[in-house]
């Protein structure tokens, strides 16, 4: 049987999190204490607008009403665990947590666009991640656990605070540690929250969140979360894809695409397809007539990521001419594409690098 939102938001000392709980599941704690329940707005807006972690401190509500909230329920924050900031302006941020599994978010500034500075924070969804793709360093670990919708979303929340109000977080990236379609019930809280204008109110054009293609639970997302969907691809054959994505084995290349030409998206919407270029693997000129088919009747967008060389992996990325040809052939075919900068290499924060346990 399926938990219950509260008993998942229990901690082992019985006390509840009440991070972990969307807005009708703060209330529904506070009937069962049998207090009023538009105090759980308050709560809530004092925890994900105030920063709040000490019910002592929400003086709009009662005193006897604050001290039955501290016997009963926490509201938790993540123990910072060290700051690495990169030659390219890239920043990692590290956390501890309670079990003392660690994690990580990214903070990747970027001014390349005029009048438009962005400021992204690329976000943890699990410790480790089962799908076990070879080039990716996070596979490695496997999956320690999911993390709780607290642990996701009070990471916006706390760099936010060590940013401070002169610098404000444009865009969150669902691409850090972890597949968050494997975390999906606490994922949908952590989405629920930071898209609540009494939460952390970001638009949902500005989360993205990045998926190997979990095909059933991709449909139910669709349906369920307004926010942008991206997909990593990584390769254009059945074959291909299975030898470096075995997730390929569980859902097809084949059912992937029908689902995505299948999936409601709203008008102007668009899915982005990552494709990691590894040299030799899935770079050459008839790959790129496969990724064109692949494209061709889905709203798409693809996003080439030149792959990330590391100690780890015997795998090189192509040359820059390669990378700018693929581009280049992509937008004259009418299929619109970027290419993604790597950043933070110097501190191990680059795409498929968390998790890393080699110093930096
Ligand atoms: N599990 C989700 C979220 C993680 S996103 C997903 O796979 O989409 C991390 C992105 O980095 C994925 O697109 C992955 O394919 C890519 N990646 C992993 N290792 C990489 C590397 N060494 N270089 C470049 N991209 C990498």
């Amino acid at each position: 049987m399926r938990r219950s939102a509260l008993d998942r938001a229990r901690q082992s000392d019985g006390r509840v999190d009440l991070k972990c709980l969307d807005r009708p599941g703060i209330a529904a704690f506070m009937a069962d204490l049998g207090k009023a329940e538009h105090r759980a707005l308050q709560v809530y807006k004092w925890a994900w607008q105030r920063d709040t972690t000490d019910f002592a401190t929400i003086d709009t509500i009662p005193r006897s009403v604050r001290a039955t909230l501290g016997e009963r329920a926490v509201l938790s924050s993540l123990e910072p665990d060290g700051r690495l900031d990169s030659a390219d302006g890239t920043r990692k941020y590290l956390w501890r947590l309670p079990d003392g599994h660690r994690i990580e978010s990214v903070l990747i500034p970027d001014d390349t666009v005029p009048g438009r500075p962005r400021l992204t924070l690329c976000v943890s969804t699990q410790v480790g991640c089962a799908m076990k793709c070879s080039f990716c360093l996070t596979g490695d670990m496997g999956l320690k656990r999911h993390l709780s919708p607290a642990e996701i979303a009070n990471q916006p929340l706390q760099v936010q605070q060590d940013l401070g109000p002169e610098h404000r977080i444009t865009n969150l990236v669902m691409m850090g540690m972890g597949e968050p379609l494997h975390n999906y019930d606490n994922l949908l809280v952590a989405l629920d929250i930071l898209l609540d204008t009494y939460g952390q109110n970001f638009s949902h054009r500005r989360i993205t969140v990045s998926t190997v293609g979990l095909v059933d639970a991709l449909e139910r997302f669709a349906q369920a979360s307004p926010v942008n969907l991206a997909i990593s691809l990584n390769a254009t054959t059945e074959a291909s894809r299975t030898q470096v994505m075995p997730i390929t084995r569980r859902h097809s290349l084949a059912a992937l695409m029908e689902a995505c030409r299948r999936l409601p998206l709203p008008s102007g919407k668009r899915i982005t397809f990552e494709y990691v270029m590894m040299e030799g693997f899935n770079t050459s000129d008839e790959d790129l007539v496969r990724l064109r088919q692949l494209m061709a009747d889905v709203p798409a967008k693809v996003n080439l990521i030149p792959y990330n060389e590391n100690p780890h992996r015997d795998i090189r990325r192509p040359s820059d001419d390669r990378v700018e040809a693929w581009q280049q052939a992509l937008v004259t075919a009418g299929i619109h594409c970027s290419v993604r900068t790597t950043r933070g290499r110097d501190i191990s924060a680059a795409c498929g690098q968390l998790g890393d346990a080699s110093p930096v």
